[in-house]
């Protein structure tokens, strides 16, 4: 071709976010499209497993992140109403050192956003915000966006980032909508000084029951303790996938639970929570389309079971960003070597993690009481930067 490819981003959450990071180190031209006014997350906590670290410490953000985190030096699964443990599993740094390579985070949304905006270069007119895409079409020479606010623009090769929803994979893709998945969840975070006597021991702590499961981690070095109430309600409607609910709502669902669940949810600030009702779709035998390829949610729109919905779209990223730099103009060569590397990890999980819900919230106590990667475990130690392309 000639000319320095110049790679659109459509959408900027965390997987479109770190494949502009990613591509920007290694010399590529990237233009990122967002819908939103501004850039951000929302205020909830997130596991950044090893894998994902091993992103994180590629991108040279090692350090900020170690600051803007809380270690997770142990898991357990408890009992819903005694809080026995089920599961216990001590996640030391060395061990996690040795056996994954890398460390497990866990941290407020917010900041790990922020953390990769601060290395994304927004100098020359990378970051396009107020511009949600409505067409996309391509042709020999390469793809035409169209956007809300009237601009039309073109680059060589599209990302689509634009997360369970996306307009892209709607567009040039076989693919169903989005799906309920039979299963609710209420996300919250609550200060730690509300609730001074809930105990942090197992740090990250899944309380299980039969349809019901709540999970709990400190974020912010433990100011915070965030929260994620889940329950299988197969017949649930509602207009809308993500709103907020009277916590009333979220405290009936999990009456008679342990103390320590009831009391982070009823410190819920403002006594309403998030809800999601959580939407899936199958999986797909193919990312590419010509130019354009999907990545993250937008690719894999998995359940958060394994806490590595954002993780996947990270080693995305990575991997992608790879590809492009090692096939230069060959971006043909470049898409589906990302395609080759991803697809058949990033659907394991997207088919696990449903699994792994259902599993959670089993009738068998057996079942119930698995650690929280239970199944997972040989994957952590995934590596984006190195593994082949
Ligand atoms: C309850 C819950 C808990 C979770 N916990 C974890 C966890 O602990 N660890 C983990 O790794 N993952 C977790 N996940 C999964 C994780 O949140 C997602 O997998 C991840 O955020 C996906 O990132 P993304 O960038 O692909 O998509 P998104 O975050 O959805 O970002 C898409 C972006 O595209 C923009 N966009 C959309 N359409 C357009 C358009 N037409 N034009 C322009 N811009 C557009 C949006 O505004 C947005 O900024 C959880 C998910 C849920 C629901």
């Amino acid at each position: 071709m000639g000319h320095r490819l110049k790679i659109g981003i459509v959408g900027a959450g965390i997987g479109g976010i770190t494949a502009a990071v990613a591509m920007q180190q290694r010399g590529l031209n990237v233009v990122v499209y967002e819908q939103s006014p501004a850039l951000g997350e929302i205020g909830a906590g997130i596991t950044v497993g090893p894998n994902a670290n091993k992103v994180v410490n590629g991108l040279g953000l090692e350090d900020e992140f170690e600051a803007l985190s809380s270690a997770s030096p142990h898991v357990g699964t408890l009992d819903n109403k005694t809080g026995e443990r089920l599961s216990y599993e001590i996640r030391g740094k060395e061990n996690f050192l040795k056996m994954y390579g890398s460390v497990s985070r866990l941290m407020h949304r917010a900041d790990v956003h922020a953390a990769l905006e601060r290395a994304f270069n927004t100098n020359d007119d990378a970051l396009k915000l107020n511009h949600k895409l409505t067409e996309i079409e391509q042709n020999d020479d390469g793809v035409t966006l169209r956007f809300a606010n009237g601009v039309t623009d073109r680059c060589d090769v599209a990302v689509a980032c634009d997360g369970l929803k996306s307009m892209v994979r709607d567009t040039l893709f076989e693919t169903e909508p989005p799906k309920f998945t039979g299963f609710l969840a209420w996300r919250g975070l609550v200060p730690r000084s509300k609730v001074p006597n809930v105990s942090l021991d197992p740090h990250f702590a899944a309380f299980t029951a039969e349809d019901k499961m709540f999970g709990r981690y400190p974020v912010r070095h433990g100011t915070l303790i965030n929260y994620v109430a889940n329950a299988r309600r197969p017949g649930f409607t509602s207009e809308s996938w993500k709103e907020t609910a009277d916590i009333a709502e979220v405290l009936e669902e999990f009456e008679g639970w342990h103390e320590d669940v009831v009391s982070i949810i009823r410190a819920t600030p403002g006594a309403r929570a998030n809800r999601w009702a959580l939407h899936s779709r199958e999986p797909l035998d193919t990312w590419v389309s010509g130019r354009v390829c999907l990545l993250g949610d937008a690719a894999h729109p998995m359940t958060p079971f394994y806490g590595m919905g954002a993780g996947m779209a990270m080693e995305d990223a990575a991997v992608l960003a790879r590809c492009l730099e090692a096939s230069g103009d060959d971006w043909e060569g470049a898409l589906q070597r990302y395609e080759r590397a991803r697809i058949g990890r990033a659907n394991k999980f997207h088919r696990g993690s449903l699994e792994r819900g259902k599993t959670y919230m089993s009738a068998d106590p057996a079942a119930r009481s698995k650690t929280p990667n239970a199944g997972m475990e040989d994957e952590m130690s995934y590596d984006a930067m190195s593994v082949p392309i």
